[in-house]
């Protein structure tokens, strides 16, 4: 079988790179390990009887966000939601008084400074050197995990303030996941179907698949660079060294979800804004009354807390977020809590992790991921996006972005047509 071009993965990237090459009536096959489109972009609408997104749920910086106009043009219901808006804060046993609370939300907002404060620092720092001190530091840190998935240390400043922040912070009550699976509809996807290796050394390029190969003028690969980096999907010859420095340079931090349905008249049915707990410095878990308009309840938990929950086994990180509904609404609550979800994306074997964060000196590496080889083996996917990274509609402007990077090259005959 063969195509022009291959594209490999159909979340949001692999969507919507498909979507541009069909729009020119170029012959397109997508290729996905998955049973269903969407990748970290998916909605769940039978484990807690409501929608429920896995992954990516806001549309954020809407203004500049493509998901926007496809919400638009599939008239979803969206709800301007501030991931940000914070309103109390339990640390250790006991709720903060105004004052402090004041000062953990000072600390808070003092990270975006990060962005005016990396164009005079010199190199490309960790965010550690942009997190407060004592008494807040610790426990604002997490903030940072929660954003980018990683720890601070962990974290290039210069790439996380590079983030464009835009209006409007849209959740969506039927789910983002949704509207990519609407998106996904009609392509021609192959799903199940696992891409092994990509022989890029060949013309045609071959790509070797669980049922068998096919060949292509061009491949855009939109996996995860965890996946890239776990080398289960294989290129001969080997990618060019400063691929492979790019891809381990952007290694996907986490984060997870704890979705609860509650009782449409439990206090947690009510959508109500951000509530932060800390049992512990160590421990952070977010909690989100209402989420997207559902009678659910959503706990975050993000970076090394929320491996280190994933790692402790089924069950960890919906027993953390129980303590702390415990901790912001008493015990009682339990009587209000019905079926739950939680997600494990670290162990996830096609994602192997929630989203990229350059690491301190890597913040030039998703530049050099979506350059690609030769303009014929083309790489998208959040990781590649130059400022709505770790974003689906980054993901989905950077599947725009490879697809134009192939029309150009067949438009200036370095490809056939
Ligand atoms: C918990 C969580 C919360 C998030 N919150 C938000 C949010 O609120 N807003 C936001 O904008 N973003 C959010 N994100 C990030 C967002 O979901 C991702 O950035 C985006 O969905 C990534 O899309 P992608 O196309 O780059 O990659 P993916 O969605 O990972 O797509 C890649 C596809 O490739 C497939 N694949 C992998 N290996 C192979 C192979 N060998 N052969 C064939 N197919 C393969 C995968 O199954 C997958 O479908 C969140 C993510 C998580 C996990």
């Amino acid at each position: 079988m063969s195509a022009q071009v291959v594209i490999i993965g159909a979340g949001a990237a692999g969507i919507a790179a498909a979507r541009r090459l069909l729009a020119e009536r170029v012959n397109v096959h997508v290729m996905e390990a998955e049973a269903i489109p969407g990748g970290r972009c998916i909605t769940d609408t039978t484990s807690l009887g409501h929608p429920f997104d896995r992954g990516g749920s806001w549309i954020h910086s809407a203004a500049i966000n493509p998901m926007a106009e496809l919400a638009r043009e599939q008239r979803a219901e969206t709800i301007e939601d501030d991931p940000g808006a914070l309103r109390a804060v339990v640390r250790e046993g006991k709720r903060l008084n105004d004052t402090e609370f004041e000062a953990y939300v000072c600390a808070w907002r003092s990270l975006a400074d990060a962005r005016a404060r990396t164009t005079t620092a010199s190199g490309d720092p960790a965010m550690d050197s942009f997190v407060p001190g004592e008494p807040w530091g610790p426990y604002i840190r997490h903030v940072v995990a929660m954003l980018s998935g990683v720890d601070p240390a962990a974290c290039s400043a210069e790439d996380f303030s590079r983030f464009e922040h835009a209006p409007g912070e849209w959740l969506l009550p039927q789910g983002q996941g949704s509207l990519l699976a609407a998106a996904a509809d009609g392509l021609p996807i192959a799903f199940e179907n696992p891409v092994h290796r990509i022989d890029f050394g060949s013309d045609p390029i071959r790509v070797n698949t669980r049922r068998g190969e096919l060949e292509a003028a061009a491949v855009i690969v939109t996996v995860s660079t965890a996946v890239l980096a776990a080398g289960t999907l294989t290129f001969d010859p080997e990618l060019p060294a400063c691929l492979l420095e790019a891809i381990d340079g952007l290694p996907l931090g986490l984060l997870n979800k704890v979705g609860i349905a509650v009782r449409k008249d439990s206090p947690l049915a009510a959508p109500g804004p951000v509530l932060m707990h800390h049992a512990s410095a160590d421990e952070a878990v977010m909690i989100r009354p209402g989420f997207a308009h559902q009678p659910v309840v959503c706990g975050f938990v993000g970076g090394g807390f929320a491996d280190a929950l994933e790692r402790e086994g089924a069950g960890a990180a919906t027993e953390a977020c129980l303590e702390s509904l415990r901790a912001l609404y008493g015990g009682t609550i339990k009587r209000d809590l019905g079926p739950s979800l939680e997600t494990t994306w670290r162990s996830h074997p096609w994602s192997l992790g929630a989203y990229s964060a350059a690491l301190p000196g890597h913040s030039g590496a998703r530049a050099v991921l979506a350059a690609g080889v030769d303009r014929r083996l083309l790489f998208a996917g959040e990781a590649t996006d130059p400022t709505l990274f770790s974003s689906v509609g980054g993901a989905w402007r950077s599947g725009i972005r490879a697809a134009e990077q192939y029309l150009e090259a067949i438009g200036q005959g370095s490809l056939p047509a």
